[in-house]
């Protein structure tokens, strides 16, 4: 067993409760939220969820993972490392950013333990071919690593989300979650009950998504598994494009209910959501469950924050 098992130990199934919101009773739409940013307090939301069970796989060996600057996911697995005294090393796409002061995320990562590789961005487009990736390996002295891919989403993360959508059986008719690599989607998909629908909101534009979690459940489960649609509208430029009028949704709805809403992928499935109810997408009787997938980088860990107070003003914007 990890001592990620035991100290602190994950909260599971994580909480689900209602919120009470009029936009969305106007219109007879119950509204869940399905607290996963409450999981770990360190390793947030869906990340505890994929990645634990890596973390098992790799066995003591040192981790290898890829993401860009702003990558959640390099994020949780240098915090991984930290916890379980495993080396890791994060691939950063973009060659130019090794001469610049770290952002946030990046100097979270070097914090944590997490050594930094920035690969210029047609090695990082090649990363998985096998040439490229065995000079990234070289280069990084990484040949023995266990490799987890960019955004954590393997077969392994892709059954370990399947317990989120087990726990959400019978609740709700539609469960809404962001989707980056669409990993967390493609198994929350697979663990709901007949009958239900997971629905994702893409928090990248391009239209590429359906095929990626198409690929993603074959590798998991050996083919396409539960109900599932994406709604491409609501990525709001891409990934990491946060305009005031998405940081001020995040900002309003944080203070209606109370937790901290992170930016890059909680919101935005929140305001797509809400969006979704104004059209009549939902018809009356219908109860949502949104999954909140993390918290904001800088919100303080879950048991330290006030109920009252909302923290997502607190996040800097990329
Ligand atoms: C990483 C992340 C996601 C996206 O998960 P995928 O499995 O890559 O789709 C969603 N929400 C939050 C808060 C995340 O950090």
């Amino acid at each position: 067993m990890l001592p990620l098992d035991t100290a602190p130990r994950p909260r599971l199934p994580s909480p689900l409760v209602a919120a009470e919101d009029e936009r969305f009773a106007r219109h007879g739409v119950r509204l869940l939220l399905k607290r996963d940013d409450l999981v770990h307090p360190a390793l947030v939301g869906n990340k505890w969820r994929k990645l634990a069970p890596n973390l098992r796989a790799a066995a003591g060996r040192p981790l290898l993972t890829f993401g860009g600057a702003y990558s959640h996911h390099l994020r949780a697995t240098a915090t991984a490392g930290r916890l379980l005294g495993l080396a890791t090393t994060g691939v950063v796409r973009g060659h130019e950013l090794a001469g610049r002061p770290l952002n946030d995320t990046l100097r979270a990562c070097a914090a944590d333990g997490m050594r930094l590789h920035f690969v210029d961005r047609a090695t990082y487009r090649h990363k998985n071919e096998p040439e490229t990736l065995a000079r990234i390996l070289r280069e990084t002295g990484g040949e023995g690593a266990y490799l987890v891919p960019e955004g954590g989403s393997n077969a392994l993360a892709v059954r370990g989300c399947r317990d989120l959508g087990a726990e959400l059986a019978g609740a709700a008719e539609v469960v809404a979650v962001a989707c980056g690599t669409g990993g967390t989607l493609a198994g929350l998909a697979a663990g709901l009950a007949p009958g239900q629908r997971a629905l994702g909101i893409p928090v990248v534009g391009g239209g590429f998504l359906e095929g990626e979690i198409e690929t993603l459940q074959r590798s998991a489960f050996g083919g396409r598994r539960g109900s599932w649609t994406l709604d491409d509208r609501f990525h709001f430029g891409g990934y990491a494009r946060t305009p005031p009028e998405l940081l001020a949704f995040a900002e309003d709805f944080g203070a209606r209910h109370g937790l901290p809403v992170e930016t890059l992928y909680v919101a935005k499935m929140l305001y797509g959501l809400l969006a979704l109810t104004e059209e009549g997408a939902f018809a009356p009787g219908t109860t949502l469950a949104a999954v909140i997938t993390g918290r904001p980088p800088n919100a303080p860990p879950p048991g330290a924050m006030p109920q009252s107070s909302a923290q997502s003003s607190a996040q800097p914007s990329p």
